[in-house]
């Protein structure tokens, strides 16, 4: 499967990912989920808000366990980020197939759609229009860099825009949700654990800040003469990371369009993204006030994702029904010369064993936090990331850890169908 879709997207230049939603490289990866669902016999379903549902058992009997994450990618992005998260799904089910198990319950693989928000702006679009917590009128006329609205991407993709929204029907069918996830940090480099078990996601934002000023000859208008945005956005930039540090939380500015954009002309307006996340809400909030206060730019908050703490009882029994599968696989792995791969699990056997997984929290938003927000029992598995670089080509997990991943959220989803 892996093999299949690494191609699709990716920069040949840098070895970057481009898989803005509704592109070609996605709609390509959706059609590659809608073949991989269908190999395996499953009932595939597209919602009304463009999210993909690969069916087992009929969700409309009885709500169903859920596993998934998303196919699209930052600009730039690592191969890792969502399609991990699904490459695992359907290979955790067909670990559950060879090993003849037989749920009583639905099991559905989820494909949510522009998880990042890199063409639109707002992240988890997909998901946060399903639960209703994106306004559709205010979906619809999200505009991309080529000024496209987002309702005119989806009537050229066939879809239709008037019935994006908050979608009962289909929330009904999620009785629990797992997402797996390469980490985007260290924290399990530092356990010395391949696998891990989400507590928490930090509250965070997006905001705009348009600064604006006056259009001029960049040679011909004198220094005193000009009103430059860019001056006050370059004092903002370096004061959110001042503010930032202050406060202890995380800020930073990581897009930016300047208008009219020429090398020879003072821009008229600038507007710039500032994303915000930290472990206390009230710290975060501060601290974009606090900005929004002395940049003199006008501010418009474009996503805000309250703090989700994730069920402990649930997180709990997950940890530890997926400790236990990574111990046997690595001890599986270790008695057998022909194990699937041997090679690959030999570094890591050493490690520490058996007992439940390691907990911890993540500054990264996600789909399955969406869910929880919404009263969906959720969770998440995250598979260590070497470096814990993310949003990067750089992004990585060892094919070992992989395997350990798939283990673990195989015996996860087990654990789930029993209740
Ligand atoms: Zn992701």
């Amino acid at each position: 499967m892996w093999g299949a879709i690494e191609r699709l997207g990716r920069d040949g230049r840098t070895g970057g990912y481009l898989r803005d939603a509704w592109s070609p490289a996605d709609l390509e990866l959706r059609e590659w989920f809608r073949q991989e669902a269908a190999r395996r016999g499953l009932d595939l379903r597209e919602d009304r808000n463009g999210n993909l549902w690969a069916w087992r058992g009929d969700p409309s009997r009885r709500p169903g366990v859920v596993t998934g994450s998303h196919l699209d990618s930052v600009r730039q992005g690592g191969a890792f980020d969502g399609p991990l998260g699904i490459v695992s799904a359907f290979a955790a089910l067909d670990l559950l197939d060879a090993r003849g198990f037989r749920p009583d319950r639905p099991l559905g693989i989820a494909c949510f759609t522009d998880e990042e928000g890199a063409r639109f702006g707002v992240p988890c679009t997909g998901s946060r229009l399903l639960t209703g917590v994106l306004d559709p009128d205010r979906a619809r006329g999200l505009t991309d860099d080529d000024g496209s609205s987002l309702a005119d991407v989806l009537r050229r993709a066939g879809r239709d825009p008037g019935a994006l929204g908050r979608d009962d029907e289909t929330l009904g069918h999620v009785g629990v949700f797992v997402e797996l996830h390469v980490e985007q940090g260290r924290g399990l480099v530092h356990a010395g654990a391949p696998v891990g078990v989400a507590s928490a996601i930090w509250p965070h934002g997006r905001w705009r800040f348009d600064f604006r000023g006056r259009a001029d000859h960049a040679g011909t208008t004198r220094l005193e003469d000009r009103d430059d945005p860019m001056l006050p956005f370059a004092r903002t930039v370096l004061q959110a990371r001042e503010a930032a540090r202050r406060r202890g939380v995380v800020a930073t500015f990581g897009r930016l369009r300047v208008s009219p954009g020429s090398a020879n002309a003072i821009p008229g307006l600038v507007t710039a993204w500032l994303d915000a996340r930290g472990g206390d809400t009230g710290a975060v909030r501060a601290l974009v006030a606090e900005l929004a206060e002395s940049s003199g730019a006008e501010v418009g908050e474009e996503s805000w994702t309250p703090a989700v703490d994730f069920d402990a009882a649930l997180r709990d029994r997950l940890a530890s029904a997926a400790g236990a599968a990574v111990a046997a696989a690595r001890s599986a792995a270790h008695r057998t010369a022909a194990g699937p791969h041997p090679e690959d699990v030999r570094d890591t056997v050493s490690e520490a064993p058996a007992g439940p997984v390691p907990v911890l929290p993540t500054g990264a938003g996600h789909d399955a936090g969406i869910l929880a927000a919404a009263g969906v029992p959720s969770a998440m598995v995250f598979v260590r990331n070497p470096t814990g670089i993310s949003h990067s080509p750089e992004e990585h997990a060892e094919a070992s850890d992989c395997h350990l991943g798939v283990a673990a959220l195989a015996a996860t989803l087990e654990e789930l169908c029993r209740s």
